[in-house]
Formats: C-alpha cells, structure tokens, sequence
C-alpha cells in the first residue's frame, strides 16, 4: 500500500481504510513531537555545553577504519560513530591553499575565519580574530583544551591563541598563560620555558602537574589545571599511552561542569594526522581506535547529562587513506581481504565528516564549508 501524505490529507488511498488512518495518525504524531520544540522557541534547542572533537587528519576511510580494525577488546562493540543520527560534511581549503595545514583548518573552526596555512588565531591579513573560547568566556563558561600532541600544536592553539605562525611555540605557549582557558592537558612542557626560566604559571593562577594525570577536588573558584605530561608530545598508542584521551576529558568534563553557566571542551586526536603523514597503518589504526573509544564515552555522559552538544569532526584528511580490497589472488581480485594503503604522505583535500549530538545536533546536516560549524555553535549559543 502506498501513502502519501500532503497538508495532512491522505491522497492515495487503498484497499485497507483502518490501516490508512492509523498511518496518517503516527505520521502526524511523529512529524508533531520533534516541531513542537521549534515553534515555541522559534529556534532548535539551545545546549548548555559543548564538546568538539577534532580527529587530526581523520577521513571517511580513517573513521571507517574502526568498524574493520577492532582492538580486541572492542570486538564485539559497533564503533561510537554509529550513535549519530545527525552527520554533515565539511570542506577544509584554506582562505590561500587548496589543502588546508592544521593551523587554517584550527583558525576556521575556532574563529569562523579561512586564513593562510600557517596562521593560528589571526586571518588573512594577520589580523587578530576572536575565537569561540573568547566569545563563550564573555558569557561565564568555563573551557578546556585537550591534545595528544604538544598543547601548542596548531589544533589546540587555534582556541586560545594568535600568532602568524604556527611555529612560535614559545609565543603560543605564552598566549596560553594569557588566556581564558581553564583546563589543558596534552604534552609541550619544552615550549613553556625559556633562557629566563619557566612560565610563571602561578601568576596566572595555574596549577601545573607534570607527571600524571589526576582528578580535581575542590577547585578554588577561578583556579586553572594544566597537565603537561611530556616535553614535545605524548606518546603513541603503540609505545604505550593507554586511556590518557578518554581520561583527560572526564577528568576535564567533572571540573569544567563546576561552573554554573556551562563549559566548551575541545579534544583533539592528534596523532592520527601523524601516522598519515608517515604512511603506518598500525599507528593510523591504533589512533584512531583510540579516539573513537574516547568518542564513545564522551558520549556516554552526554546521552546522560542531555544538556551538552557533542560534535565530532576532523580539520582535514592526511595521507589518502584508502580500504581497497587486497588485490591479486590467483590472478583474481581478492575482496575477502582489505589492505589499507596510503596514496599521499600530504593533507588531501577530501571532505571530513561532521557528526552532531545532543541539543542543536539538527543544525549540522548538510555539506559546508568548516567555518560553518563556527557560525552554528555561535548563534546556538547566543542568548535569545
Ligand atoms: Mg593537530
Ligand atoms: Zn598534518
């Protein structure tokens, strides 16, 4: 039988009235339930929280990696990114270069600016441009920053800081200090010294742990945390670096949930970019296994705390990543095998998923550019 169903009118009507009716009346029941938000507000529902992941350099074939390359204990388990029901597409060219480096592709999610590939915080013209932690500190929230690489790296940096090039670490570093950050986590201690001494954290009233990773009881109000747990970066999974991402954004998420307006955490993947670069299909995998798990259960607390918007998406992707069949097997194609290769040790300029949850996940169907989820998560957030 088919149905279909206009201004609330069945027009095609066969064999079975009963049926019919009962059709038009779940129908009208389902498209009512989800509206009914929207015309009161008038806009989708606004989250008092936002967590963004950035995946480094994790494509559509990296994230599909995860549903074939299980770690053991993940076997039995469908990948975190099948809990989506709200998933665009963005594109990544920089505001110069056809493929965006991770400082532009930082600077667009951050500010909503395309900028030249190696700028962090400023666009095209070197002009400092505010970012989301700016705009969302003005309003009280509280914000985090979380790398698997050196904390001044061009992903998290793109939150926090400004300079014209991603390689001055020492100034980047420093530009954290001055910031409205709260919580950091991630490696780089090198970069926060230099001839005179260390960074005076203390004046900035930072609590500095270099060795491990710990919860936060009791925080003073305005006290800030940063673990900077290696000199240049963390470890790979591989050698050893265990839970550390999924940890640190819990550890982060219970300290930033102590203010009262509400809080952005962004929590970078960093080093799948980096197996990319290198072409290691163990290391990708590795990575990106350890990232979808931190995915997973980041969003375990939100489907529970019902009030944070997840958004989980990639600056670009690195090393046109590919899950062909294995090839030749007697002279036939073998598809009962994959053999994961790389086709660039580059960026490429192919889209990136974006996957939403949460209030206001409608907002991000669509294929945009990466600015775009700037421009969405600030008139989500602005009070109505
Ligand atoms: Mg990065
Ligand atoms: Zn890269």
């Amino acid at each position: 039988m088919v149905i279909v169903l206009l201004e609330g009118k069945v027009m095609q009507i066969k064999k079975n009235m009963g049926i019919v009716y009962l059709s038009a009346m779940v129908t009208a029941l389902l498209l009512w339930v989800p509206l009914r938000g929207q015309v009161e507000t008038g806009k989708a529902e606004r989250p008092k929280n936002v967590i963004l992941m950035i995946g480094d350099g994790m494509g559509i074939s990296q994230l599909s990696s995860t549903y074939y390359f299980k770690d053991e204990k993940d076997a039995d388990r469908e990948p975190a990114f099948s809990r989506f029901r709200y998933i665009g597409l963005a594109r990544t060219s920089s505001g110069l270069e056809v493929v965006t480096q991770s400082p532009a592709a930082a600077t667009a999610l951050a500010t909503g600016y395309k900028t030249y590939n190696m700028a962090v915080g400023v666009d095209l013209d070197t002009v400092v441009r505010e970012n989301i932690v700016e705009f969302l500190s003005k309003k009280g929230y509280m914000t985090g920053v979380i790398a698997t690489s050196s904390i001044t790296d061009a992903t998290p940096a793109g939150f926090y800081a400004h300079q014209p090039d991603r390689y001055m670490q020492h100034e980047i570093a420093y530009d954290l200090l001055n910031s409205e950050i709260d919580f950091f986590a991630g490696a780089g201690s090198k970069y926060f010294r230099d001839t005179t001494g260390v960074y005076p954290f203390e004046e900035h009233n930072i609590e500095i742990n270099y060795h491990r990773l710990k919860k936060i009881k009791k925080p003073e109000p305005g006290s800030r945390f940063g673990f900077l747990l290696g000199l240049e970066r963390m470890p790979r999974m591989l050698d050893g670096r265990k839970d550390f991402l999924a940890r640190a954004s819990s550890i982060a998420i219970d300290f930033l949930s102590t203010g009262e307006a509400g809080y952005f955490l962004m929590v970078e993947g960093s080093q799948i970019d980096w197996a990319g670069h290198r072409n290691q299909v163990e290391y990708m995998i590795t990575e990106v296994n350890d990232f979808e798990r931190t995915v997973g259960s980041v969003l375990d607390y939100a489907e529970k705390n019902g009030e944070t918007l997840v958004i989980v998406t990639a600056d670009h992707e690195t090393g046109g990543y590919t899950l062909g069949a294995a090839g030749e097997n007697n002279g036939y194609a073998d598809y009962s095998v994959i053999d994961p290769t790389f086709a660039s040790t580059n960026h490429s300029a192919a889209l990136v998923p974006v996957f939403a949850f949460g209030p206001g996940a409608e907002n991000f169907i669509g294929v945009y550019e990466n600015t775009e989820i700037f421009h969405k998560l600030v008139s989500l957030m602005e009070s109505e």
